[in-house]
């Protein structure tokens, strides 16, 4: 099948599967509920306007695709992601180079208003950011061209993900720093990496298990054989003990996924199904006929059965 040939091709990563989750803390303003007056949010307020600081930037969501023998070696992925970048010509502060930097008329340099909310339980003060200068209590007098005073542009950046081995679908990694830049020199969000699975053309796991299924013919299952069975790191020999039966599930140790918390590794499982040929030349049909007039041919549940 063809699911294996394209996991290694980023090319054909598509742009518009890494989505933005706007989880910016600082977004929804601060004034929601009357403990921002006790914790945080004036010493937060009175921080950040006094480094000037901007607003941090979103986290992004992207998910990276793994084959199983990649989660089963661990790998190192290079995805391509759209995202916000600091500005290079005014370095991320929104300002035209050598213009003034000014105290915020609106807040005068806090970086927060105080409003009265009127609730049934009276009156409270909440603060919220202010929205003239999102926080920062500064203003910039002329904005870098650039970028328009927001310190961070449109861009794409090729980043390396390291992915462990043993990883499972839904399993996600957290790069700090490598979401979209914050603004005005803000701190940048997280890059949050979500491990999709990729269906196996001839493995299926379960946990750390691998399950194969194994087609005997029926002279392989009655005489004993060895045969070469795939694993997640090249072929392995398995013996088959003569006489063996449809549905028995032989172990070969060691041969899953490596325990991604922990050391050791899952086992692959192998289960056994006895092929039954549907094309046959007459010359097979007559071996076949022969073969069943031997006792030791039926199977012993429906030997003498008058019923049969
Ligand atoms: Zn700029
Ligand atoms: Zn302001």
């Amino acid at each position: 099948m063809r699911q294996g040939a394209d996991f290694h091709d980023w090319s054909n990563t598509n742009p518009n599967d890494i989505f933005s989750v706007f989880n910016d803390i600082f977004g929804g303003g601060f004034g929601g509920s009357i403990f921002d007056d006790f914790f945080g949010g004036g010493a937060r307020t009175r921080s950040r306007a006094g480094s000037a600081m901007g607003e941090r930037g979103s986290d992004l969501k992207i998910s990276v695709k793994l084959a199983l023998e990649e989660v089963a070696g661990g790998v190192e992925k290079k995805v391509k992601i759209k995202r916000q970048e600091k500005c290079q010509t005014c370095g991320g502060t929104g300002s035209k180079s050598g213009s003034a930097v000014t105290t915020c008329p609106t807040c005068g340099g806090s970086g927060e208003l105080r409003r009265a909310t009127r609730t049934m339980f009276g009156q409270f003060v909440n603060i919220v950011q202010c929205t003239t200068c999102g926080g920062s209590g500064k203003v910039i007098k002329e904005p870098c061209p650039a970028c328009g005073g927001a310190g961070r542009v449109n861009g794409e950046s090729t980043i390396k993900v390291k992915i462990p081995a043993g990883v499972a679908e839904g399993n996600y990694l957290t790069l700090r720093g490598e979401g979209n830049a914050g603004r005005r020199g803000g701190p940048n969000g997280d890059l949050i990496v979500v491990i999709e699975e990729a269906p196996h053309h001839h493995f299926k796991r379960d946990g750390d298990d691998i399950i194969y299924e194994l087609d005997l013919s029926f002279p392989e299952a009655a005489l004993g054989s060895e045969v070469e069975v795939p694993t997640l790191n090249g072929r392995a020999k398995l013996k088959i003990e003569p006489g063996i039966q449809s549905g028995k599930i032989l172990r070969m140790r060691d041969k899953g996924l490596p325990h991604l918390n922990g050391y050791g590794k899952g086992d692959q499982l192998v289960t056994i199904n006895i092929f039954t040929p549907t094309k046959l030349s007459s010359k097979e049909k007559d071996l076949l006929k022969e073969l069943d007039r031997s006792s030791n041919i039926k199977p012993p549940s429906r030997n003498g059965a008058s019923s049969d």
